[in-house]
């Protein structure tokens, strides 16, 4: 008989992967679908970095590696964190895995036990609140609209530590809203975090290159919090990696050997080709990071002002990351004729039958009421889409 664990069972799918998935078999069967929905940059990656993956074959990266990453990595790592962060960390605080999802998943494993309570500010990526399902820990959510720019307060915060709190998730540029806290906010959240010394934070630094503020913050930079921030980033989003599924954990070095010890039973290293791809674009030349981020940046502006045109949706001015996320619950309990959009899935579902554009339904993210889109398409395909919205969202009434 077929029998899943209970811990599968309780765990929903990934609904970026799923819409992407939905969006690519329609594409399939000869429609003409544009795919908003999964986020990954439209780049190629950059040539410097191929080379780097064709000479690791060539001279035989072709073993095992270490479980937390080549130390020659590692200490790539400890670099760019130096370089472009401010923060000092020693090559055994670094574990490198197959990409950022499975460090943060790594480094929750790692510290939740049965009842602890992980404080995650909502709007909030797909995959944080399955990772704690996993851990079997509580997720605690702290609603952000768009009304604060999706980003929660330093009150907020306080009020949702309890003495069972064991992490606080916190994600700058974040996915899904694109919003940013200035250092002034993370200083803010910094000082409640001070006064609890037992709450790990898990910084989650993706998007710390696709930011439009001129300049990016870690909450690891304030010192009355910098022994307990584990900090997750890696090459997917900065370097257009994404298949290449390369990211690190810098953490204090009891969560690193940690997540090394889980690691090591699980997955072992990540690929020896992709972990020399991943050195090259540490420390390599930088300036196709600022080239794609200046695109990014462009179609942020375009989405923007095409976005801001359509009547009923409620927009933020997203300041990093390749998303937006529009409030369409103006639109529920309106009908095309054939079918009443009752919350933000009909809307995604919507949009994709009607006006063939894949987008993602906010409740996955905790958010219901807003969509997300992606824009790390070209000028041409957001034009397209967004025109396709406004038909398809003029016709509800
Ligand atoms: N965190 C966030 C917020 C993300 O959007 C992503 C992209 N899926 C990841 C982590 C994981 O990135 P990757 O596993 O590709 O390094
Ligand atoms: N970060 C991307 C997204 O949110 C990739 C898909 C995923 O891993 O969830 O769409």
């Amino acid at each position: 008989m077929d029998s899943i664990s209970n811990r599968i069972l309780a765990m929903a799918p990934s609904a970026t992967l799923a819409m992407s998935q939905k969006s690519n078999e329609l594409k399939a069967q000869g429609v003409d679908v544009i795919n908003l929905s999964v986020g990954e940059p439209d780049f190629h990656t950059p040539d410097h970095i191929k080379e780097a993956a064709k000479a690791a074959i060539d001279e035989n990266f072709t073993f095992y590696t270490p479980v937390p990453g080549y130390l020659s990595l590692r200490k790539a790592i400890c670099e760019k964190l130096r370089r472009e962060n401010g923060v000092d960390f020693a090559p055994e605080q670094i574990v490198v895995s197959n990409g950022a999802k499975q460090s943060l998943c790594n480094c929750i494993l790692s510290l939740i036990n049965p009842g602890d309570e992980v404080v995650i500010p909502t709007p909030a990526w797909v995959s944080y609140v399955e990772m704690v399902k996993l851990a079997e820990g509580i997720t605690v959510t702290v609603p952000a609209g768009v009304e604060q720019d999706f980003k929660i307060t330093a009150a907020q915060l306080e009020e949702a530590i309890t003495p069972k709190t064991r992490m606080v998730l916190l994600c700058s540029p974040s996915n899904p809203t694109g919003s940013v806290y200035s250092r002034e906010e993370l200083r803010a959240l910094a000082s409640v975090l001070a006064k609890y010394p037992d709450i790990i934070i898990l910084a989650d630094e993706i998007y710390e290159h696709i930011n439009y503020t001129g300049e990016f913050n870690s909450i690891s930079q304030f010192p009355e919090v910098r022994d307990r921030v584990a900090i997750v980033n890696g090459v997917s989003k900065a370097y257009a990696m994404t298949g290449w599924r390369i990211g690190f954990l810098a953490a204090p070095l009891w969560i690193a050997k940690a997540c090394n010890k889980l690691q090591g039973q699980y997955t072992s290293g990540s690929s020896s080709i992709a972990q020399k791809a991943a050195e090259a674009a540490f420390s390599g030349p930088q300036e196709c990071v600022e080239t794609m981020r200046q695109a990014f940046e462009r179609r942020r502006d375009l989405v923007v002002s095409l976005l801001g045109e359509i009547p009923g949706l409620r927009i933020n001015h997203p300041e990093g990351a390749f998303y937006i996320f529009p409030e369409v619950s103006s639109y529920f309990g309106k009908t095309d004729g054939k079918r009443t959009i009752a919350n933000s899935s009909d809307m995604a579902m919507y949009l994709l039958e009607e006006a063939h554009v894949a987008t993602v339904d906010g409740a996955a993210f905790c958010a219901p009421g807003y969509i997300r889109l992606s824009y790390a398409t070209s000028d041409d395909n957001i034009r397209e889409a967004v025109r396709r919205i406004a038909a398809a969202l003029a016709a509800l009434h």
